[in-house]
């Protein structure tokens, strides 16, 4: 019998971050983003903010960085054709090893795909939040 072929499998690697909003800056439930204190450092130097501006404005639980109503990182743009990371030269270690060198596994599993596509979908009709609000 054969397999039944995965309609998902369209990243072997990163190159299909180009075009993708962004799945994995939508935090699910029980999955959280680890900041370092590096992390914080790097991001702080970036915004030309102190360590302790960017714990205070950005940070939740001491070590994830706060998300909005639909689960999308604070750092997310909400652009409607634009849905970057503001911090993209400084983003966290995590953010920037994240698949591992591993098939994305939001393009790989139908059903993050269809948690986080509509939250995605529901974004573009809102109004358009000032990218610079961060
Ligand atoms: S790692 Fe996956 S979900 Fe994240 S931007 Fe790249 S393709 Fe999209
Ligand atoms: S810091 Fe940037 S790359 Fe990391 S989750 Fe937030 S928006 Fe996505």
């Amino acid at each position: 019998m054969s397999k039944k072929r995965n309609p998902y499998v369209l990243s072997g690697n990163k190159s299909f971050c180009n075009f993708c909003p962004g799945y994995c800056c939508y935090r699910l439930p029980g999955s959280s983003l680890l900041l370092t204190n590096d992390d914080i450092n790097r991001i702080a130097r970036y915004l030309q903010v102190s360590d302790g501006e960017v714990r205070g404005k950005y940070i939740e639980h001491r070590n994830t960085f706060r998300t909005r109503e639909d689960g999308s990182c604070i750092f997310l743009a909400q652009g409607k054709m634009c849905k970057r990371c503001l911090i993209h030269e400084a983003r966290p270690k995590q953010c920037r090893e994240f698949p591992y060198d591993r098939p994305c596994p939001y393009l790989e599993n139908e059903g993050l795909m269809e948690i986080i596509q509509p939250r995605i979908e529901e974004s573009l009709w809102a109004p358009v939040a000032q990218v610079s609000s961060y």
